[in-house]
């Protein structure tokens, strides 16, 4: 059933995300560069099951008390039973997004029938503009057309969407553009991600695309500005706030994310197994674990930080490529709460949610728990092949 997209208005106040996320399998129809599931063997990509999604969604609706969820992949708009685990989704509360190369929604029926199973918003992988999107991808035609098709059908059936954006040596120069695409589009978010070299990518000192802070931040720090004139919000992940002086109300490490709506519960993510909503101590304590799990490190100069206590630092891969002489200590007081720097960000907040649904025994979704272990990509992510 189509749900008329939520109210939203603009807000300094940071609240705890309520988001859960559902890796759907790791299949995809393109071959981004960056990718991380391109070295996954292909035995091990299988689409989760649905009834096995349809658990993890009452798990993180139920026993987590999440209100969104998003679902990733791959490509997940290729899950044969994409329009399904949707509609389940929707139809329990828990609003869903999928995070997609948009193409298959350059076709009008696709885009329509995920309207009609509920689909709350997509977020929408734009990496470039033009040609720079083929060259990325490795695979499709027409790559770049079909997804502004894709925004064009959005748009036109009032389903709101937002961009990410993987920060590489491809793509800096077009990030500008790729904020005003946003403002013209009516994107409400565009989020900058710097590459992780996590997972598979761990191992691999020399990674030819990978860009360094210092090269991204001046692209970056203009396409903030125009994102903040257009009336976009822009958050940029995983970049220590002392890379962008002046921008840090827009950055997001570990510890941020867990004040932002549209990141990922750190306890459904990882199946900890608190019922309902965590305290804010809970949450540090999650960042530190998440920051460690990641592989990020502080360098001798974060020992001088005032934000020592509430920044990842830098990646262990990206310290042995490049070293530590762009960390640019605060020197100020000790700040211990993660909140700091982003609670100056105006950021859009979903109006008219905060129920929740009662009445189930979450006992009986104890057995739905799925958690495979640190390095998973979520709590739920099946390491052994499945078939639909
Ligand atoms: S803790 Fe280190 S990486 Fe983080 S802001 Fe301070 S100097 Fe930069």
């Amino acid at each position: 059933m189509r749900s008329a997209p939520l109210a939203t208005d603009w807000t300094t106040q940071r609240q705890i995300t309520r988001r859960g996320v559902l890796w759907l399998g790791l299949t995809c129809d393109v071959r981004c560069k960056f990718c991380y599931d391109e070295k996954v063997a292909l035995n091990a990509k299988a689409w989760m099951p649905p009834t096995e999604a349809r658990a993890a969604l009452d798990k993180f609706r139920y026993f987590y008390h999440n209100e969104f969820v998003d679902f990733m992949g791959g490509e997940p708009t290729l899950h044969p039973n994409a329009l399904e685990i949707v509609r389940h989704a929707a139809d329990i509360g828990l609003r869903p997004t999928m995070i997609t190369h948009g193409m298959r929604l350059a076709d009008m029926d696709n885009a329509c029938a995920f309207a009609d199973a509920g689909i709350h918003d997509f977020l929408v992988s734009i990496h470039g503009i033009g040609d720079t999107v083929r060259e990325i991808h490795g695979r499709g035609r027409d790559n770049y057309a079909k997804q502004i098709a894709a925004l064009d059908n959005l748009r036109e059936l009032g389903i709101p969407f937002r961009f990410n954006v993987t920060m590489i040596k491809d793509n800096l120069t077009e990030l500008e553009a790729i904020a005003e695409l946003a403002g013209q589009t009516g994107a409400r978010v565009v989020n900058f991600l710097t590459f992780n070299p996590y997972f598979e990518w761990t191992a691999d000192p020399e990674i030819s695309f990978q860009a360094r802070h210092s090269e991204i931040a001046p692209h970056l720090a203009r396409a903030i500005d125009r994102c903040t004139a257009l009336g976009v919000e822009a958050n940029v992940r995983y970049m220590p706030p002392c890379q962008l002086p002046g921008h840090e109300a827009h950055v997001y490490t570990g510890y941020q994310l867990p004040y932002d709506p549209h990141e990922w519960d750190y306890n459904s993510w990882y199946d900890t197994g608190h019922e309902g909503e965590p305290d804010p101590a809970w949450y540090l304590d999650a960042s530190r674990r998440q920051q460690q799990r990641h592989h990020y490190v502080h360098v001798p100069a974060c020992g001088d930080c005032a934000l020592r206590q509430v920044c990842d630092g830098f990646h262990a891969q990206y310290v042995t490529r490049w070293g530590a002489d762009e960390a640019r200590p605060y020197d100020k007081p000790l700040i211990d709460d993660p909140t700091h720097f982003v609670k100056q960000q105006r950021k859009i907040r979903y109006t008219g949610t905060g129920e929740h649904s009662g009445g189930v025994d979450t006992k009986s979704l104890a057995a739905t728990r799925l958690a495979v272990g640190d390095d998973s990509r979520a709590g739920v992510k099946r390491q052994r092949p499945s078939r639909s």
